[in-house]
This record gives structure tokens, C-alpha cells and sequence, in this order.
């Protein structure tokens, strides 16, 4: 059996509107098996069942947070595993979503990178963590507006997955997303960045630099030795001249390595004339990390020194710590009594 959901709304198998009545069930209703599919004449949903499936998982496991985002562990049909989290706001509903399993990012203070690399994912595993979510949350997969790749996983090193992925989320007749809900975000692949340019989605690009000099950034992301500050953030120029669209550089603060004002000084001087918003994010411990976080005073201070300098700086206070689901924490480890397993079927 083949996946539907790598299929864009006018490849759907069945003629005429057949095709947009199986986009509906997909992405309006969220179907979780073809019988539901009713308007649709039997023998075609007896046909569509006998070719395609519709979920990439063997089993979604939900860990609730206290703070209401819950982290998802997805089981793939091969066996291997990866991580999504939904996080409910006020006036938003978020998903951030893997697109590889483990990564080979190496990211010092993250615990995915700890992992390794597992294997990409196909477009197909990157929706089903959406569709997967919105079923459990007991919402249309439509309700979802925001979406960030942020989970395990370097997309723009898997981007044609994830551009296809990204693609049936924009679809008028899928999710029919804003690209300018959609991040991305890397630790800056120069050639990424570029065709993410040239192929001008609209979507948001937020780039993890985390270190201001090179020095530091090596030993913050062992990968970082393959390409200078400088030529990524040329890469981010043009990006910002073709799309138009303010580029966000995220920034977790380790205590005694990128955390000194001299580098917050540094840091301003290296975004003169860029469009970037900078939002730190204090580290999120995990078990064995080999690093520490800057304390809370010091974490207010590097945004005053950044705000002083006139850089547009935020905080990004994580979600989800309870249950290993904040940024850097994902990496298949969850405390057992917070277990919810899904409903029946629901795992499709
Ligand atoms: S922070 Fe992102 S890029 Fe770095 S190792 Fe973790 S998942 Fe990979």
C-alpha cells in the first residue's frame, strides 16, 4: 500500500470531484479510515483501501505537559521512532513537528542530536504527525494554523520531504495554511537556505545560530566547522531580499559559552543591517547534557545588552518541560505515569 498523503489534492486517485471529496476527508475532517469517507461510492472506497493507507504510524503515544502542550511519540512503520509536540496558545493552536528521526546535527545542548542521525522522514510521516495530532486534540486538522519545524531533525537537510510537506500544507484544497505560519528552522545550511529562496513559499526561516564568533558555534554545533557565521548569514541576506521575509535567529544561552556580554556586543554588530528578530531560549536540561544553562539573571541581562544595542530580542520561556517536550529535550525519553495512550484507531 502506498501513502495518500504524499499525494497533492489533484493527484488524488477517483475523477472529477471525487478528488476534492478525499481532500476534504483528509484535511477538513480528518479521516481516520476510507469506510468513513460516506458521499464516496463503496467501490471506490473499497479500492482506495485495498491501495493506500492513510497514517504512517504504528502507534501514537500523547504525554501531557501541567502547562497543556503534549509531546507525541510517534512509532513509524518501520519501526523507528520520532517526536512532535502540539502547543495550544490563547488565539493559537501550534504544532511543531519532526522531519527526521534523531538528527545529524550534533547540537550540544539537544538531546535529539545526542541521538545521531536515524533516517529522514517522507512527506507523508511529516503530515501524519499533524493529522495524528489534530485526531487526538479532537480538532480539523485545519484548526492547526501554525506549524514549526522544530522537532528532531535538520529539515533543510531533508528538503525535498519537507518543501512537498510544506506544499500540501499551503494546497488551497489541504490544509490551506498561511505560508507565514509555517517555520523552518536551521542551523544554517548555505545551499538550503538558497533554494528555500528560489522557491520563495513565504514561509519563515529561523536560523539557530547560538554563538556569535565561529570558535564558539564549533563547539556549540560540532557541524559547524562546514560552514562560517559569515557565509551563513550571506545566505540569510539574500533570503531576506528575494522573500521579503524577517529572518529570526534563535539563540540558546549556555552558561560560560555564549553568554557573556562581549558577545551579546557581537552579536548586535553581526546583524547590522539584517532584518532579525533574535529570541533567546534558555536551555531545557536533560539527563547526561554535557552543558549547563545560563541562569535567569543572566539570560535577562543578554536581552537588555541586545535591546540596548537596538536588535529586536525576545525570550522564548519553554513549554512542555515536564515531559522532555521543550526545545533540545526531544529524544524518546518520557515519564511513564504521564502516559495517555490514544483512543482506538486512532494510531490508524
Ligand atoms: S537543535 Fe535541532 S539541529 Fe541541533 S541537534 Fe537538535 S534537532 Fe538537530
Amino acid at each position: 500500500m502506498r501513502p495518500i498523503l504524499e499525494l497533492f489534492p489533484e493527484e488524488l486517485p477517483g475523477e472529477g470531484f471525487r478528488k476534492a471529496q478525499i481532500a476534504h476527508w483528509l484535511y477538513a475532517k480528518g479521516a481516520l479510515e476510507f469506510s468513513e469517507m460516506t458521499d464516496l461510492p463503496k467501490a471506490l472506497r473499497e479500492a482506495l483501501g485495498r491501495e493506500w493507507r492513510l497514517s504512517e504510524f504504528a502507534l501514537v503515544e500523547a504525554y501531557p505537559s501541567r502547562d497543556g502542550s503534549v509531546k507525541y511519540l510517534f512509532t513509524l512503520l518501520d519501526g523507528q521512532r520520532t517526536e512532535a509536540v502540539y502547543m495550544p496558545y490563547e488565539n493559537r493552536k501550534t504544532v511543531c513537528l519532526s522531519s527526521m528521526v534523531g538528527c545529524p546535527a550534533g547540537c550540544a545542548f539537544c538531546a535529539t542530536g545526542a541521538m545521531g542521525f536515524g533516517r529522514n522522514l517522507t512527506a507523508a510521516e511529516i503530515l501524519s504527525q499533524l493529522l495524528a495530532i489534530a485526531h487526538h486534540q479532537g480538532l480539523s486538522p485545519r484548526e492547526i494554523r501554525n506549524v514549526v519545524l522544530m522537532g528532531m531533525g535538520e529539515p533543510l537537510l531533508n528538503l525535498g520531504n519537507v518543501l512537498k510537506a510544506v506544499r500540501i500544507m499551503l494546497h488551497k484544497k489541504a490544509l490551506a495554511m498561511s505560508p507565514r505560519r509555517i517555520t523552518l528552522s536551521t542551523v544554517g545550511i548555505p545551499k538550503g537556505i538558497y533554494r528555500l529562496a528560489e522557491e520563495d513559499l513565504g514561509v519563515r526561516l529561523a536560523l539557530s545560530l547560538h554563538a556569535p564568533d565561529d570558535e564558539t558555534r564549533k563547539r556549540i554545533i560540532p557541524t559547524a566547522h562546514r560552514y562560517p557565521i559569515a557565509e551563513i548569514l550571506e545566505a540569510v541576506r539574500h533570503y531576506y531580499a528575494k522573500t521579503k521575509r524577517r529572518v529570526t535567529l534563535e539563540y540558546t544561552l549556555l552558561k560560560g559559552m555564549n553568554d557573556d556580554p562581549w558577545q551579546a556586543r557581537l552579536l548586535a554588530k553581526l546583524l547590522k543591517g539584517l532584518s532579525a528578530h533574535v529570541n533567546l531560549i534558555p536551555f531545557n536540561p536533560w539527563e547526561g547534557a554535557p552543558v549547563e544553562g545560563t541562569p535567569r539573571a543572566g539570560i535577562l541581562a543578554f536581552a537588555e545588552e541586545l535591546r540596548r544595542l537596538g536588535v529586536p530580542t525576545s525570550i522564548r520561556w519553554s513549554r512542555g518541560q515536564d515531559v522532555g517536550a521543550a526545545c533540545g529535550q526531544l529524544a524518546l525519553k518520557v515519564p511513564k505515569p504521564l502516559l495517555t495512550p490514544l483512543p482506538e484507531g486512532a494510531g490508524r
